[in-house]
C-alpha cells in the first residue's frame, strides 16, 4: 500500500473516486468498511451497488443529485444524505464532491463523505421539540440575517405564513419595532452567545403590536452558525398589569377624595357641635354655682359630671380640629435648625417634665432638615409628653435624643425608659382615637400620635417606633436633611 494509500485509509471518512466512462470506482477508501460494513470488493461492481444502498427516501433525489452533477458540471457540491448498512442501520452521510472535467466532458467525480449520524439525531431531536414548542420559535442564520426556519407558533403570532417569511430578514419584514437597549443586547449576544428574556415589541403582518419575551442563543445547524429566537407572548400579561395599575390608580384617587370628604365633614361637625357643647358645659356650671344650695349631693354630683364630661368633649373636638387642620393647613416647608425646635420643645414642657423629675440627654448639635419650625415642636412636645406620661409613676424617666443621617434624610430619635408597647400594637398607636391602657391608668384621648404621623407626613417625612414591651420605647421621624435642599428653598 502507497504512502498517500495509508494515508486516506487512516482518516475518519470515506474517500471514493468513480471513474464515469468505466461506470465503476476507481478508489475506494477501507474505511467504507468501516462505516457501512460491506466488504470493499462489493463496490467493484459499480455504481449500482452505491444507488442500490441508498435510503429509500433518498434514492430518487440522489439519483437526480448525480445526474446534475454530469449535465451542470459544478466545481464542487455538498449533499447529505442515508444509506443503509450491512446490518440494516440508516446512516447520515455529508459527501463533498469535487467534478473533474477534461475536454467539456465530465470524466471523474471525487467525494469525501464523513458520518454525520449522530449529529443529524441531534438534529432531528431538535427540529421534534422546535415544531412541538408551545412558544414562537425562528432560526435565523447568524450571517445574513434570514429565516432558515420557523414553528407553527411563530407564523400564528406573526400572522406570516411560513412561505413568506423563509429566506427573508425580519428587518425587511419590519417585525421589531425599534428598542432602546438593542446594542447592549447584541454586545451581550456577541459576548456571552446568548440573550435571555429580552423585553421588545413585535410587529404583526396586520400592524398590531405585541409585547414579547425574547430568548436569543446562537446554535449550529448543518455545520452553520444560526441564532435560535424564542419568544413568548406576554401582551395580556402586560394588558392586565396596565389595567391593574390603573384601576388601583383610580381606587387609590376615589379613596383620597372619599377621606378628604368625610374629614371635611369631620371638621365641620367639629365646629359646630363646640358652641352646643360650651352651652351644656356653661349652665351646669351655673347650676353648681348659683343653685347649689337646692340641690342634693347627688344633684351637685351629676351636674360636676356633666361638666367634666363636657370638657373631654371639648378636648376630644379641639384635638380632631387640630388633625383636620393639619390636613388643609398649607405649609411652607424650609431649613429647620432641630437644636432650636428641640430647645422649644422642651421649654413648652419644662412644667411637666420637671414635675416627674425627667431627665433629658440631647446629643447636639443636631443637623437641619427640611421642614416646618412650628410643626415640628408640637411633634415633639407630643413624643416627650409621651416619654415621660408612659413612664410608671415609681419610675424617674430618662429620655435621650438624637440624630443620624441616612442616605439625604435624618433620622431623629426619641428613646424613653418607660413601658415600652408590644409589637402587635406599635402600627395602630398612630391611627386616631387609639389608646391600650384605660384612661384611669395613663389619661389622654388618643390623638397625640395622629396627629404627629400626619404632621410629619406633611413634611414630606415618616415615622416609627421600635420597642419592646417593658423595655422603652423609641420613636423616630424621618426627614429631609437640608444640605439637600435646591439652592432656590435656601
Ligand atoms: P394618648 O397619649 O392620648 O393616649 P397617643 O396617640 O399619643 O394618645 O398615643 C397612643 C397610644 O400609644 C397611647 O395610649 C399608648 O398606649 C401608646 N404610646 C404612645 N407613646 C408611648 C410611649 N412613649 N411609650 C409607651 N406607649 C406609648
Amino acid at each position: 500500500m502507497g504512502k498517500v494509500e495509508e494515508l486516506l485509509n487512516s482518516l475518519d471518512a470515506i474517500i471514493w473516486e468513480w471513474d464515469v466512462q468505466k461506470n465503476r470506482f476507481t478508489l475506494f477508501s477501507q474505511q467504507a468498511e468501516r462505516i457501512l460494513g460491506y466488504p470493499l470488493h462489493q463496490w467493484e461492481t459499480g455504481s449500482e451497488f452505491w444507488v442500490s444502498r441508498l435510503h429509500p427516501e433518498d434514492r430518487e433525489q440522489m439519483v437526480a443529485f448525480r445526474e446534475r452533477l454530469l449535465q451542470d458540471k459544478p466545481e464542487q457540491a455538498l449533499v447529505d444524505y442515508r444509506m443503509v448498512t450491512a446490518d440494516g442501520r440508516t446512516i447520515w452521510l455529508r459527501e463533498r464532491v469535487t467534478v473533474v472535467v477534461e475536454n467539456d466532458k465530465v470524466t471523474k467525480l471525487r467525494g469525501i463523505a464523513m458520518d454525520i449520524t449522530e449529529a443529524k439525531e441531534a438534529e432531528e431531536r431538535f427540529f421534534k421539540a422546535f415544531y412541538s414548542s408551545l412558544t414562537a420559535m425562528a432560526i435565523i442564520t447568524q450571517d445574513d440575517k434570514k429565516f432558515l426556519e420557523v414553528n407553527d407558533q411563530f407564523t400564528a403570532l406573526t400572522g406570516y405564513d411560513r412561505d413568506e417569511l423563509l429566506g427573508q430578514t425580519a428587518e425587511e419584514l419590519d417585525l421589531w419595532l425599534p428598542s432602546p437597549d438593542r446594542a447592549e443586547k447584541l454586545e451581550q449576544l456577541q459576548g456571552q452567545g446568548a440573550i435571555r428574556e429580552w423585553e421588545k415589541k413585535l410587529q404583526c403582518k396586520d400592524g398590531s403590536t405585541r409585547d414579547v419575551l425574547t430568548s436569543i442563543v446562537v446554535i449550529e445547524l448543518g455545520g452553520k452558525p444560526c441564532l435560535l429566537f424564542n419568544l413568548l407572548d406576554i401582551t395580556e400579561r402586560r394588558r392586565a398589569e396596565e389595567i391593574l395599575r390603573n384601576s388601583r390608580d383610580a381606587l387609590e384617587l376615589e379613596v383620597q377624595k372619599r377621606t378628604a370628604d368625610m374629614e371635611e365633614f369631620v371638621y365641620a361637625v367639629s365646629h359646630d357641635l363646640r358652641a352646643p357643647l360650651m352651652a351644656l358645659e356653661g349652665f351646669a356650671q351655673a347650676l353648681l354655682e348659683d343653685y347649689a344650695e337646692r340641690l342634693n349631693d347627688k344633684g351637685q354630683d351629676y351636674c360636676r359630671r356633666i361638666v367634666s364630661a363636657a370638657r373631654k368633649m371639648d378636648q376630644l373636638i379641639a384635638a380632631l380640629l387640630d388633625y383636620g387642620r393639619l390636613s388643609y393647613r398649607e405649609l411652607t416647608l424650609g431649613e429647620v435648625a432641630l437644636d432650636k425646635v428641640i430647645g422649644d420643645a422642651l421649654q413648652l414642657v419644662g412644667a411637666y417634665l420637671s414635675e416627674r423629675d425627667a431627665e433629658v440627654k440631647v446629643s447636639s448639635p443636631l443637623p437641619k432638615v427640611v421642614g416646618h419650625h412650628s410643626l415640628l415642636i408640637q411633634i415633639l412636645v407630643n413624643l416627650l409628653t409621651n416619654a415621660v406620661k408612659f413612664t410608671p409613676p415609681d419610675r424617674k424617666p430618662k429620655i435621650q435624643i438624637w440624630a443620624e443621617r441616612r442616605n439625604g434624610k435624618v433620622r431623629i430619635w426619641i428613646e424613653d425608659n418607660g413601658i415600652g408597647i408590644p409589637k402587635e400594637h406599635q402600627e395602630r398607636i398612630f391611627r386616631p382615637f387609639t389608646r391600650l391602657h384605660p384612661e384611669t391608668e395613663y389619661p389622654g384621648i388618643g390623638m397625640g400620635l395622629a396627629i404627629v404621623k400626619r404632621g410629619v407626613e406633611r413634611m414630606g417625612g415618616k415615622i416609627g417606633v421600635v420597642s419592646e414591651l417593658g423595655k422603652g420605647s423609641k420613636f423616630w421621624i424621618e426627614l429631609q436633611a437640608a444640605s439637600d435642599l435646591p439652592p432656590s428653598v435656601n
